[in-house]
């Protein structure tokens, strides 16, 4: 079974690659299938099979020998290993489910924040509905609108923190997306979790931010990757979290 969600894994990864890479370039995601972007040779069956036909093509075009990307083994790689994990984690369950949604987040963030410094609505906007009707479904109507509560909060809270961060830094720190992702993760955390999520983010980032802020690189730093790391952490760690806080509490 574990191998059966790892294979899912890595095809649904394949799939992220894409939506990763053309959403924010306003492309299809259908159309055209998959291809060569230097020569333009349509990829055969056998030369798109996840994970596999990378290696049997030594990681270039068959017609032209460009290399391709090493990011799309990486991610496909990536995906199957967290859906694997998720899986041994929680078992066939609702908490399995939410992980899923969290984990497809990560390869799709991942993908298309470090390459465009975007993150787009639609991934987004499917996951908030998918979560809001898993939990209508299975706590009911007060579950389900409460974690649209928890989701503002947590929303309100890092667009707080957007704003700080522009009076002191005089730069955008965090972009629409982030604030928009964070609604999700209020939704599937609460607002205990939700912050422990902020904070996680921020350690997360702070060695990234500290390199580009010595090396004096660009200033723009993508925020996504932290933040959907953080909320997978954080919701495959709540019980461990929990008794953490409770032993915080007690002392
Ligand atoms: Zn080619």
């Amino acid at each position: 079974m574990l191998y059966i969600v790892f294979v899912i894994g890595v095809i649904f990864g394949s799939f992220y690659n894409v939506v990763g890479l053309r959403l924010p370039k306003g492309e299809s995601i259908v159309t055209p299938g998959s291809h060569c972007p230097k020569c333009g040779h349509m990829l055969r069956w056998y030369e798109n099979i996840p994970l596999l036909s990378y290696i049997f093509l030594g990681g270039a075009c068959k017609s032209c020998k460009e290399p391709i990307s090493a990011m799309y083994f990486i991610m496909e790689l990536l995906s199957g290993t967290l859906f694997a994990l998720c899986y041994k984690v929680f078992g066939i369950s609702i908490d399995f489910f939410y992980s899923l949604i969290i984990s497809s987040l990560v390869i799709i963030i991942f993908v298309s924040d470090s390459k465009y410094m975007i993150i787009n609505d639609s991934p987004l906007v499917i996951s908030m509905i998918l979560i809001f009707f898993i939990k209508l479904f299975t706590l009911g109507l007060k579950s389900s609108l409460l974690s649209l509560l928890s989701g503002l909060v947590i929303f309100i809270l890092v667009y707080l923190l957007r704003v700080i961060g522009f009076i002191l830094f005089k730069q955008e720190a965090l972009g629409g997306g982030d604030i928009k992702l964070s609604f999700i993760a209020g939704m599937i955390l609460g607002i205990k979790f939700g912050i422990v999520y902020i904070i996680l983010a921020s350690f997360l980032a702070f060695p990234y931010a500290l390199y580009i802020t010595i090396k004096n690189k660009e200033n723009m730093l993508p925020f996504g990757p932290f933040l959907v790391s953080s909320l997978l952490i954080v919701f495959l760690n709540i019980p461990i979290l929990n008794l953490l806080i409770n032993s915080l509490i007690h002392i």
